[in-house]
């Protein structure tokens, strides 16, 4: 079940700070690190900060997009000290989230996103996400090291984890009730955006619609059987447009 939990660090500045992830995870019983365009790694720094977690480090994976990162996850939760604009669910208990995503780990792999060191996540990442979650801390300076932000949501996700209860998990939820997958998810988003092009719907090229209409089904959480409902109902409606193989 922790196997299924990636940590997902984006354009880290600092190696050192890649490295305090590897330990933080590894205390907490994580492997999956995942590297999205770190600035310097492998790092002499990062090695040294990992202490006895350089097994972590040896094992993370470098790609090139939040997006490659976390297309094949069922929950991707984005650590934000800021709430941004963007309506997404958002937790702010940490161990709320903790719990969903122990439940959901017991059959998909999940993520939790970190941001840069001085500019976080930007809201192109955070579309990439299905939730938000934040630290409660001062209000006055509630801005953590990122590598701290990582051991507190760690933390709490072991703590979920040693609390579940097994017996709950014995059921298996059938696989159409799990949530889909990211890349179903855009998958979907891309078909609803190609329909509203082609049945003349978008009229103005620059309104929010479209993406006001993709945060009112990423805060729906349809399950992976409502979702394929709803392709089938673009699918329907696609096939009688006049000139829909052309577009
Ligand atoms: N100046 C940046 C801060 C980045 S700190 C900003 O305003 O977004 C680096 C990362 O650590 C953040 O992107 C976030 O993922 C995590 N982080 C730091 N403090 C946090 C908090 N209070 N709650 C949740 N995540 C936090």
């Amino acid at each position: 079940m922790l196997s299924n939990i990636r940590i997902v660090l984006v354009q880290t500045f600092h190696p050192g700070n890649i490295g305090a992830t590897a330990r933080a995870m590894k205390t907490m019983g994580l492997s999956e690190l995942i590297l999205v365009n770190p600035r310097a790694f492998p790092d002499e720094e990062a090695t040294r900060m990992a202490a006895g977690a350089t097994d972590v480090l040896e094992h993370a994976r470098c790609v090139n997009s939040l997006e490659e990162a976390v297309s094949d996850c069922v929950q991707v939760v984005g650590a934000s000290a800021r709430l941004r604009s963007l309506p997404l669910p958002h937790f702010d208990e940490p161990d709320d989230m903790a719990q969903q995503v122990i439940e959901n780990a017991a059959q998909a792999p999940v993520a939790l996103v970190f941001g840069r060191e001085r500019s976080g996540l930007t809201n192109d990442e955070i579309r990439c996400c299905t939730h938000q979650v934040s630290i409660p801390a001062n209000p006055e300076y509630g801005i953590l090291n990122l590598s701290q932000a990582v051991q507190i949501l760690a933390y709490e996700v072991h703590r979920a984890w040693r609390r579940r209860d097994d017996s709950h998990f014995m059921y298996q939820r059938p696989l159409e009730a799990t949530p889909p997958s990211r890349e179903q998810f855009v998958h979907f988003q891309d078909h609803l955006g190609r329909l509203m092009q082609q049945s003349g719907f978008l009229t103005q090229p620059h309104a929010r619609t479209e993406e006001q209409l993709q945060a009112l089904f990423s805060r729906a959480q349809p399950s992976r059987k409502e979702l394929s409902l709803l392709r089938g109902l673009l699918s329907a409606f696609e096939s009688h447009l006049p000139d829909s193989r052309e577009v």
